[in-house]
Formats: C-alpha cells, structure tokens, sequence
C-alpha cells in the first residue's frame, strides 16, 4: 500500500515520503502527516524473532512506501551498525517496577541518534530519487541533543551542509563542548542570543522567507531540516517502539497482544508520537505517559485542553525539554481534528499570533491515549538519588522526569499495567546535574571530574562521546543575535 504525505494545514497536495523527506516542513508552515496508517505486516511474534534492522525495515517500509527494500535496507544498515556501544542497539534494563529502554547507545549519547544516525541516508536518497541537484543546506535549532546528534550524522556526507543554532547558556557544557568540537567541512555552529524556542522560530522563519529560498535555489543550494518536525525523523522512531515490545514479548515479559504503557520524557513531542504511531500501526500500548519538566504545557493541555505559552520560560536540569512550543503536537492536533486541515490551522494561527489555544471538548476526547504528568526540579534530583541508592540504576534527568511521573502515576491510578519508561540520554551527558542528585553541588569542580567522580561511584563506563571531547579543540565560537541568524546562514554558504 503506498502511503502519501499532506500538510497538517493544507489537505490539497500530497507528496511521496521522499519529497516529504527533502522538503521538512510544508510551504504552508504546516507538518507532513501520512494520509493513512499502514498496519505491521508480519505479526508480533515474528517480530519477536528479528533484531533490531529488522523490526525497523518491516516498520519503516510501511511508511517509506517509494523506496526500494535495497534503497531502505541500505539506508537502515548503514544507520544501526557499530556506531552503537551495544548490538542490541535499544536494550531494556529492568530497573524496580519498570523496563528502560535505553536509546542512548548510540554516537552522541541521546536519543537523537535513533534517528539521526539514518536520517543524513534517507535525505540522500530521497535527493537521488527525485533528482534533486541541489546541495542540501541542513538548518536546525537545538536544545541541545539534536544539534550534535545531527551535526555527527551529516559531518562531511557528500552533497549536504549544516548550520545549527543553539540558545547560548541554554544547554549543558558537555552538550555544547560536544557542537562547538564538531569536525567536518561542511558544518556550522552558532549560539545565539535567546532561548530554544528563539531559535527555532528563528530557523522557521528562514525557511518561509520565500526571497531568500529563491536567491539560494539560484545558487545550487536548496534547505532542508534536520528538526523532529521531519518525517525522515518521526517514522524511525517508530522502529524503538515496535522493538521494545516484541522484546517483552520475546522474553515472556508480557503475552503477545497485551497491552504496555510507555511514559516518554517530553519536549517537542517527537518521540511520544511516534508511540502514537505505534499504537495506531498496531502495537498493543494502553496509555502513552506524557511527562514534562516544570515547563508543563504539554500537562496543561492534556488537562484542559487549552495550549497556553503564554508563561515563564523555565531554565531546568532537564534541558532537552525545556519548550513551551512543542512543534509535533501539532500532528495529534491535525489527528484530533478529524483531519480538518482549516481547522489546525486556525488553532496554530493562533498559537501564533495570542500564543494560546483551546480544542473543543470533543477533540480533547480523542485524546484519551495520553496521560499527563509532570516533575518538579526537586523531585528529579530525588528520584536519581533513591533509584541509585536501591539499585545502582543511574538515570539521567530527562530520564528521571519521566520515571517520576510515571511513580505519580501508578500511585494515584493504581494501574498495573507493565510500564516502559523511555530513556532518553546517558547520565554521562548531564553528568553535573546528576552528581548534584547524588553527592550534592559540586561548583568548583569541572565537568570532567564530575564525570570521572561518577564513575568512580557507578562503575557504568565512560562512554567514547565523552573521551572524545575531553581533549578537542574549540572548532566553532559565533554567537549572534536572534535577529542575524539569516546573515549568519548567508555567511557560511558565502565561505
Ligand atoms: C530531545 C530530547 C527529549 C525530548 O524529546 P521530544 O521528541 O522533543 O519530545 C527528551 N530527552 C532528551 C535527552 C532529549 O534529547
């Protein structure tokens, strides 16, 4: 069955998956959405007996319906190799009342890599396919993951360019060593003046400038995004949820069939839709947990069904999900409003222009998968401490977010259900924050020491992202005003 792409805010043109792929984000500032759900081919317990590539081609050909199995396969292969610390590539730890899948095993990590260790290949060969000449000029906004988990994908691939543009103060020191260290020819690093949401805006706002887009084309470049706005990074994720399940199944965790909750570390509401997606493809999943730090907009919605930005953006020691624009939940936006395009685009003009929104009581209905939650600093901090201290689990904490809301959760609804807590990065990403957690503050001593001093306690190794970067040279310095980040663009390409 072939599946096609149309915009959340325009359901009149529909795109194959590698146009999707090439372009990132519709004309119309709207996202590519499938206009159908394929269902998994093979069943679960033939799932069960693949690995990790395996699950992720029966998953991604279902929605990359135009590539050829050699096409996807190639794409697929060269992604999930050995650039992962672990064959598995997304194990499960059972760790007291729940299963971790871990999704930071791969070249930077965090979970950005699952899909930005294959998107640099999709992007490639959607450009082959559709006979794009052009060099492809990556541009991002990062919280900080994305731009080092996108930078090391695209570092030197033939026929591309990246610039990523980080808010500057806004993300860990290992975060932005690991960016301003970035080798490769074609890459560019700048911190700006502002917040994540500044400089995603920023970067938006690039992309529908319609005169710059036509002075580029003119020039041999034409832009893409490497944003979780992108299909060719929504679909892989899918592969993880797939994945996890059938591992439980294979292990006579749970019956094939039964369904899981997954409790996923939010931001910009990328990796719990691609659960979403999961469901609706056909895993069993019973709630998708939504848990967000204390900038709770996302808990706010799911609770009243008004989306309200309109509030202090809060700098936390969960930096990945400090959002109060989180761009995917627009998808599930499209998916509740019936898909009426018009209407979306409404409630997004108006985000927009007031900042805020407010669903009808029906489309709050449908959003019934979803459970919110969210986790103050403090209880972060104490949530990495006990686990550590009852089992000698180190979590990171994005990744205690998420299993302290989960710990609300299960304690206020009584559910039973088995749980999956999505962990998102390596404690060794965060490690100042995660030290504070279990030795307190440590101000005067650097982040290396930190990391050695964990350790030291944990005895979990000392991933190879971060030996690299102990010692690199600072490679990138710019850092611009929110308003030059096109000039800043222009530069690079001028170079
Ligand atoms: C990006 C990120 C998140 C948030 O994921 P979204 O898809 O933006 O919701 C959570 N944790 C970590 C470590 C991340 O890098």
């Amino acid at each position: 069955m072939e599946v096609k792409y149309r915009s959340t805010r325009d359901n009149s043109k529909s795109l194959t998956a590698s146009q999707a792929i090439i372009q990132g984000l519709s004309e119309d500032g709207g996202l590519f959405v499938p206009e159908n759900f394929p269902k998994l081919e093979v069943s679960i317990d033939a799932l069960a007996k693949m690995d990790y590539r395996e699950v992720a081609y029966e998953v991604m050909k279902l929605f990359f319906s135009d590539f050829t199995e050699e096409e996807l396969k190639y794409c697929i292969d060269h992604a999930y190799d050995s650039k992962f610390d672990t064959e598995e590539i997304a194990p499960l730890s059972l760790v007291e009342d729940s299963y971790y899948l871990e999704l930071f095993h791969g070249k930077t990590i965090a979970f950005k890599d699952m899909a930005l260790s294959i998107l640099p290949y999709l992007m490639t060969t959607s450009a082959k396919k559709n006979n794009v000449k052009e060099k492809i000029i990556i541009l991002t906004a990062t919280s900080g993951d994305t731009g080092k988990a996108a930078l090391a994908g695209f570092a030197d691939v033939e026929g591309t360019g990246i610039v990523v543009f980080y808010p500057k103060g806004g993300v860990s020191k290992i975060q932005e060593r690991q960016m301003v260290t970035q080798k490769g020819k074609n890459v560019k690093v700048v911190g700006i003046t502002g917040n994540f949401d500044d400089a995603q805006t920023g970067v938006k706002k690039i992309f529908s400038d319609k005169e710059f887009e036509a002075e580029l084309l003119k020039k041999g470049y034409r832009f893409s995004s490497a944003n979780s706005i992108n299909i060719g990074r929504l679909i892989p994720q899918i592969a993880y949820y797939v994945f996890a399940y059938t591992r439980l199944v294979k292990e006579g965790k749970v019956a094939s069939g039964e369904p899981i909750n997954f409790t996923v570390p939010t931001g910009n509401f990328g990796n719990i839709l691609a659960g979403f997606y999961a469901k609706k493809i056909g895993v069993p999943v019973n709630k998708l947990i939504c848990a967000s730090n204390e900038n709770k907009v996302l808990f706010d919605f799911f609770e009243t069904g008004v989306y309200d930005r309109n509030r202090e953006f809060i700098l936390t020691t969960s930096p990945s999900m400090d959002i109060l624009i989180s761009s995917n939940l627009e998808r599930l936006i499209y998916e509740i409003a019936g898909c009426d395009s018009n209407l979306c685009k409404e409630l997004m003009n108006s985000l927009t222009g007031n900042g805020r929104y407010e669903v009808t009581d029906k489309m709050k209905e449908k959003c019934s998968d979803f459970v919110g939650g969210y986790a103050t600093e403090e209880m972060v901090l104490e949530r990495i401490h006990e686990i550590f201290d009852r089992t000698g689990y180190v979590m990171d904490t994005h990744t205690a977010v998420a299993s302290s809301v989960y710990k609300m959760y299960a304690e206020k609804t009584g559910d039973k259900t088995t749980n999956v807590v999505v962990s998102t990065a390596s404690p060794y990403k965060f490690t100042r924050s995660v030290m504070e957690a279990l030795e307190g503050k440590a101000e005067d001593e650097d982040d290396f020491a930190l990391i050695d001093r964990l350790n030291e306690i944990s005895k979990i190794p000392i991933p190879n992202a971060v030996e690299e970067i102990r010692n690199a040279e600072i490679l990138h310095d710019t850092v611009c005003d929110k308003e030059q980040m096109k000039e800043e663009v222009k530069k690079f390409l001028e170079k």
